[in-house]
């Protein structure tokens, strides 16, 4: 065995594939497929630059370790409160908007 043959680090078999956040390598069995993570901020960066890429198609799936893949659910979680309660508050604004309008 040589130094290059990486191990997958959860049941130390041959590694096909490095987990995109952490590096760490993983087997075929314990690879997660997932859509890589977009915060909010990058979300609204990507659509001032190219408005397009929001209405593209999906991005590639990017292999992850399960650990992370657990982590990223959580912070896409996180990410779609966000996104809600700021969706929340333009709502509250244009109904104000509204309100001052017609008054
Ligand atoms: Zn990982
Ligand atoms: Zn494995």
């Amino acid at each position: 065995m040589s130094q290059n043959d990486l191990i997958c680090y959860v049941g130390n078999e041959p590694a096909t594939a490095t987990c995109i956040t952490c590096r760490r390598p993983i087997c075929e069995e314990h690879t997660q497929m997932g859509q890589p993570f977009i915060s909010l901020g990058d979300l609204g960066r990507a659509a001032l630059q190219t408005p397009a890429m929001l209405f593209g198609p999906p991005l590639d799936e990017v292999p992850y370790c399960p650990t992370c893949r657990e982590d990223l659910a959580n912070r896409r979680t996180a990410e779609q409160m966000k996104l809600l309660a700021i969706l929340l508050l333009l709502l509250a604004l244009a109904g104000l908007g509204i309100y001052a309008f017609v008054t």
